[in-house]
Parts: structure tokens; sequence; C-alpha cells
């Protein structure tokens, strides 16, 4: 009997250890596919605009007698947006990495919300240029008590998609609501929308939506920093529907309104 009951602990020891080779075998490879699907999209990501940025360069040297000065100036134009485009993308890596390794400092200051809104938008420059965007905040909202750079970022992403992920022409609105501790900046675009079951997955990392006409360009890192970062600030972030027949998206992010609401230091 004793011999059977050895031999039986010896095989579930053995089916233990297989198990976990096997678990251990599922984490590596998920990491391993997180891994890769990192150096893809960044080599891609940092390839298109930096291949738009040496075209547009050589262009201005080869092409400089017979280009005219509005010619210059486009070309001057692109390297600009393609440069910025580039540091939106160097800078949302960074704070990845700082996210990762819970090293995101917080740079904290009453600061106001159109101000905030105002500098996103400056940002994105031209990639806004196709949109019709009303903003819809007022200058005497009380202010919040964020890191105006990190949360310039975020807005920064939430635009950029809206503008992305919508019809040119369309309208993209950007709204401000004063909860009871909270101050709420809202993006609603008129694009398709976000389909029910994918609305908390796009604020996972990598998580992109299939889309019937083709797949922007895109990482699929965005909104999972900015999920990041409006967490670290104890603030909340989720994708609805813009309009009641449940098209178009609106992006909430509620923020912890600053001690001293009545204004801004
Ligand atoms: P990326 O835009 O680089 O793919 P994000 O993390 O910013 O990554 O967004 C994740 C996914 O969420 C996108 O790929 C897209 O499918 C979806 N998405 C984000 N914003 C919108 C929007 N305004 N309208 C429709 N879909 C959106």
């Amino acid at each position: 009997i004793l011999d059977a009951l050895t031999d039986q602990v010896a095989i579930a020891v053995e089916r233990t250890r297989l198990v976990s080779d096997l678990q251990d075998s599922r984490i590596l490879s998920e990491t391993e596919r997180l891994r890769s699907a990192l150096l893809s999209s960044v080599s891609h990501d940092l390839r298109t605009p930096l291949v738009s940025i040496i075209g547009s360069a050589s262009s201005l040297i080869e092409a400089d007698d017979a280009l005219g000065s509005g010619g210059r100036r486009q070309l001057a134009e692109t390297i600009k947006e393609e440069g910025d485009r580039l540091n939106r993308y160097v800078q949302n890596l960074l704070d990845m990495t700082r996210l990762g390794y819970g090293a995101l400092k917080l740079n904290r200051q009453p600061s106001d919300a159109r101000e905030l809104v105002g500098a996103a938008v400056h940002q994105l420059g031209s990639a806004l240029r196709s949109h019709l965007l009303v903003l819809d905040v007022a200058d005497d909202l009380p202010a919040v008590d964020v890191d105006p750079i990190l949360m310039q970022q975020v807005l920064a992403n939430v635009l950029d998609n809206a503008a992305k992920y919508s019809p040119s022409g369309s309208t993209i609105i950007v709204t401000g609501l004063t909860g009871k501790n909270s101050l709420t900046i809202a993006v609603s675009d008129e694009g398709p929308g976000i389909a029910r079951e994918d609305r908390e997955r796009v604020f996972d990392m990598f998580y992109r939506v299939r889309a019937a006409d083709g797949q922007r360009a895109g990482t699929g890192l965005g909104l999972a920093i900015c999920k990041g970062i409006v967490d670290a600030h104890g603030g909340s972030i989720r994708a609805e529907p813009a309009k009641a027949d449940g098209t178009g998206t609106r992006i909430e992010i509620g923020l912890p309104l600053a001690a001293d609401t009545k204004g801004v230091a």
C-alpha cells in the first residue's frame, strides 16, 4: 500500500510540475508576445514619420532652386508635423516605461481645464486641421489638481484619436463639466464609436479594435497610457457612445479638484 501511495504522490508531484511548467511557459510566451508586439510597433511607428522627415528634408536640399517658397514651406511644415508626432510617440513610450516601473512622478499643481485643453490642441497642430473643433470649456471652471504636462499629453492622445477615428469634416466637441469633487473633461466625436464589448479593453496595452474598413496606423498604447496617467492622479477615464443611437465616441476624463477650487495658482 505504501508503495502504491508513494507512486501516486510521485505522479501527483510530476503532474503539478508539468502544470506549473506549462503555466511558466504560458507566462513566458505572453511576455514574448508583448515584447515582439512592442518591438514591431516601436520600429513601425518610429520609422513612418522618420521616412517622411528624411524625404522632405532631401527634397528641400536637392530641389532647392525648383521649389517656390510655398513648396519649401510645405516641406518644412511636414518636417515639423512629423517631428512633433515622433516626439509625442517617444514621450508615450517613456511614460509607459515609467508607469511600468511605478516611477512616474507627478508634479501636481492647480491647473485650469481650459488651458490644459488649449495646450493639447496647440500641441496637436495640424492633426486636427480637417475637423471642426468646438471647445465648450468655460474659463471659470474650478482648478484641477493634476500634473499639467502629463494631463496635456492625455488630452492630446484622446483628441488625436477623435480625429483619427472619425471622418474628416466632422465635429469634435470638448466639454468641461463640474461635479461635486471632480471635473470631467469629455471629448466627443462623430466616428463609428467603440462597440460595447471593446469599451473597457481599449484601455489595455496593445488592444486595437479591428475595424471593418481597414485599420488606421497606431500602436494600441495611447489609451493604456492615458489610463495609467489618469489612475495615478486618482481620476477616472472611460469610453461611452457619444450619441443616443450608439454611434460616436465620448471619452470622459474625471479629474480631482484642487484644494482651493476658487482660483488657479
Ligand atoms: P491606437 O490609436 O494607437 O490604436 P489607442 O490605445 O489610442 O491606440 O486606442 C486603442 C483602440 O481604441 C484604437 O485602435 C481604436 O480601435 C479604438 N479607439 C480609440 N479611440 C477611438 C475613437 N475616438 N473612436 C473609435 N475608436 C477608437
